[in-house]
């Protein structure tokens, strides 16, 4: 939530957006899919937007026109805007391999499990610049490794163990939240694992768990990363721009 907005302070005007590429349906990647697409048609948008994603995101997209069926029909007619349910090209993404390729970038997805969900991927994005690689949310999968081999940047999510029980005592509705996020995500220990096998140059710590815990320092996110990787370690926060080539 929120992501209309930080790409207005980043600088990018929305109706430019070309692209959004979605990892899995959890709600923190998918909840504001459909109202960035409107924003961007409220604030002119005029050529399409191509979004990928695993299974579901069609079938997401047409259910979200339904939703706002009245505001759609209402606003072609009384301020003749093009109808918006042809400007966004959802496509399901079932199997990893290249889903899109354009003269400037060569987007390639990747299965990675991130427990219950098995419909889930991480991108890789392949420029005149560099190569990024970002993880999705993940279980400690070695084969990322593979996936990331030798690229310029790998974001990585993390998991910092010694918070968890805070985390979990202050979520007064989630009973089994301990297990499904010692489960579904990676400690910061193995994200050094992972960086170190693919050999990255730099290694973006992002999709921080917890997010929001102020005792957690950025020393307390990359002290065990450094157990296993010796490259550059970058702690993100939001709005930061990290330029390529690194
Ligand atoms: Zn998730
Ligand atoms: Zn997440």
């Amino acid at each position: 939530m929120g992501v209309s907005r930080q790409l207005v302070r980043a600088g990018v005007p929305i109706p430019q957006v070309k692209y959004i590429f979605i990892s899995h349906h959890h709600s923190d990647h998918n909840l504001e899919y459909g109202n960035l697409f409107y924003n961007a048609w409220a604030a002119g948008l005029s050529t399409p937007i191509h979004s990928f994603g695993p299974k579901g995101i069609e079938a997401m997209t047409k259910e979200y026109w339904e939703l706002n069926k009245f505001d759609v029909e209402t606003r072609i007619e009384d301020e003749g805007r093009p109808d918006p349910r042809k400007l966004l090209i959802a496509k399901d993404i079932s199997d990893d391999g290249v889903v899109l390729k354009t003269s400037d970038v060569t987007v390639t997805a990747f299965r990675t499990p991130h427990p219950p969900i098995t419909d889930n991927f991480a991108y890789k994005f392949e420029t005149p610049d560099g190569t990024i690689v970002f993880s999705s949310d993940t279980a400690y999968n070695p084969k990322l490794a593979e996936f990331a081999k030798g690229v310029d940047v790998l974001v990585h999510e993390c998991l910092y163990v010694p918070a968890v029980d805070r985390l979990v005592a202050t979520t007064k509705n989630g009973a089994t939240l301990k297990k499904h996020l010692l489960d579904s995500h990676t400690s910061t220990e193995d994200v050094g694992r992972i960086a170190a096998a693919a050999g990255v140059k730099t290694l973006v710590l992002s999709h921080f768990v917890p997010g929001d815990d102020r005792q957690v320092t950025d020393d307390d996110w990359t002290r065990d990363v450094k157990k296993n990787y010796s490259g550059r370690i970058v702690v993100a926060k939001d709005l930061m721009e990290l330029k390529l080539p690194v």
